[in-house]
């Protein structure tokens, strides 16, 4: 990528900043038109918003309720070229929504009919009412005292920042240049005032240099308004960034293959508990915080929260100590005049150009990551004056395309890749070796992603190519100091590099422990 970087004789066609969802989604759609793409992350690609979402390709059964069926309609259509250009990594999931009350059967059951109908010919599976003896065949788990039936519907799962790494090869193979632990610290003008490149630094030498591009476009999620400054001192802010966080459990309280959906808690939203990954994932919160980070906290209100919501469904109530990690993520939502919360703020996304030609792409959800990109990709090439080109990527097949990887097992996110695995694994008999009892993950994971997906650091490969920070935190402990034996003979680490790295990764880790 450096060697791409250093040997291009002129300016880009296009700059993108931001390597999460949004960001390597504009790449792929730029790249795969023919346009001269580079992008820029300043930390690892995935490491904001994009690992740390609910892992849903949805059409997002909330909106509905508020009466937004365009933004449905958009995300339901996205969410079928999702599973059709990425059957490896995403998969149809029954969701069950628990009915106490007599009125809610045919409430949710009509709603849930309207849902699955505005699919059209993208549809998942057919929603209808079940009843109690059905639901709890699908949730064996469930609470009982009361229940007097459910709903079940179809929606989309996902691995998040496995599928961005995937997508990074795709954006790669269709020509872009991506480069993650790069940060853009300014912007350049030229003599009329338009943003005519960047200045970036590399993370790992503290190199800097110039990159000229016809345009930049800003895709830094909840970061947004920091890079609008350096463009515009005087720039409105846009984004009001919102906090959700995700508890993780063990797979004995959620038994069976489906998904429970609470569709009004106490605060008014949804909360999700999944099965992922041999393991349950319940959420999500929506609070409002003051600035974004890369590596933000659970608040203990939060997390209290979701342990009671939880509690309330599910026949074991889970504790302080079943929670195996914790993680948050922030929302980059785009301000409105007049919404009191941020819950109620749209999830449609938004393409903003300041005055100096900068272009924002903010908003939206991963599920339309797609579509955003051909949005913001058709503006940047109107505005840079390219010449015009059709978006080819409603049938682009991601990195990695198989559409039958359930039988590549505990591989199966790498799609065709596994393959590839499977021969390393073959090489060396101690390569197949596990990294922790708990989890699924091999020896030969941790050399793959130093040479293939561009893991850097500790921390990449326990928390973004492999999960294992996001399932079990203590176990990605445990992991650490073999994969940085492994990650140090594959990069050359020296001593001290190596344990700056499990330093470095033992501080990020601690925020994904729960303590008693
Ligand atoms: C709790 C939660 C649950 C969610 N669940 C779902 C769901 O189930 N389904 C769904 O469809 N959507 C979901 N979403 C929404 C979805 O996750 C986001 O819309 C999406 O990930 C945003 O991606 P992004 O690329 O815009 O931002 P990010 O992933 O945050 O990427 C921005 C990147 O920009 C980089 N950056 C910032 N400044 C610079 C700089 N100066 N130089 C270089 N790089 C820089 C950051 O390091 C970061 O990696 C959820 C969101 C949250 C918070």
């Amino acid at each position: 990528m450096w060697n791409r970087i250093e040997g291009h004789p002129k300016a880009w066609d296009m700059i993108v900043v931001g390597g999460g969802a949004t960001g390597v989604g504009v790449a792929i759609d730029g790249a795969s038109r023919g346009y001269d793409v580079l992008l820029l992350e300043q930390s690892d690609f995935g490491k904001g918003t994009s690992s740390r979402s609910t892992k849903l390709a949805h059409g997002g059964v909330r909106y509905l309720e508020q009466g937004n069926i365009g933004l449905v309609m958009e995300a339901l259509k996205e969410r079928g070229l999702l599973l059709q250009n990425a059957p490896h990594l995403v998969r149809d999931l029954a969701f069950i929504v628990p009915n106490y009350d007599w009125w809610e059967a045919p409430f949710y059951g009509l709603g849930l009919k309207l849902y699955q109908l505005l699919a059209g010919k993208y549809g998942f599976g057919t929603s209808r009412i079940l009843s109690r003896e059905e639901t709890l065949e699908h949730l064996p788990t469930l609470k009982t005292d009361g229940l007097r039936g459910g709903a079940v519907y179809y929606d989309g799962q996902f691995d998040d920042a496995r599928l961005l790494i995937h997508m990074v090869a795709t954006a790669f193979e269709q020509g872009a240049t991506l480069l993650n632990y790069v940060e853009v610290t300014g912007l350049t003008k030229d003599a009329q005032g338009f943003v005519d490149g960047v200045n970036a630094r590399d993370a790992e030498t503290g190199n800097a240099f110039r990159a000229a591009a016809k345009v930049v476009i800003n895709a830094t999620g909840a970061f947004s308004d920091l890079l609008r400054l350096k463009a515009e001192p005087a720039a409105t802010p846009m984004i009001v960034p919102s906090q959700g966080i995700h508890l993780v459990f063990d797979s004995s309280f959620l038994q069976g293959q489906s998904a429970i959906m609470v569709p009004h808690t106490s605060d008014g939203r949804v909360l999700f508990a999944i099965p992922w990954h041999g393991h349950t994932l319940v959420g999500t919160t929506d609070t409002p915080i003051a600035a974004a980070t890369l590596e933000p906290i659970a608040m203990e209100e939060e997390i209290e929260f979701i342990l009671a919501t939880a509690g309330q469904y599910l026949a074991k109530a889970p504790t302080r100590d079943d929670v195996l990690s914790v993680f948050a993520g922030i929302r980059p939502l785009v301000r409105a005049t007049g919404v009191a919360n941020t819950a109620a703020l749209s999830r449609d996304h938004v393409i903003h150009i300041d005055r100096s030609g900068l272009i924002t792409i903010s908003g939206g959800k991963w599920t339309t990551y797609r579509r955003m990109a051909e949005d913001c990709v058709d503006q940047a090439a109107t505005l840079a004056q390219l010449p015009e080109k059709p978006c080819v990527t409603h049938h682009l097949h991601i990195h990695g395309y198989h559409d039958a990887a359930n039988l590549f097992g505990a591989l199966a996110v790498y799609g065709s890749d596994a393959l590839q695995i499977r021969k390393v694994m073959e090489t060396g008999a101690q390569l197949a070796e596990p990294l922790h009892v708990a989890l699924p993950y091999v020896k030969a994971e941790v050399g793959w992603a130093a040479r293939h997906e561009m893991a850097r650091s500790v921390e990449d490969v326990l928390a973004r190519r492999t999960r294992a920070l996001f399932l079990n935190a203590r176990a990605a402990l445990a992991m650490a100091p073999a994969v940085a034996d492994l990650m140090a003979s594959e990069l050359g680490w020296d001593e001290i590099t190596r344990g700056k790295q499990l330093a470095a990764f033992r501080e990020v880790a601690s925020n994904y422990v729960l303590h008693p």
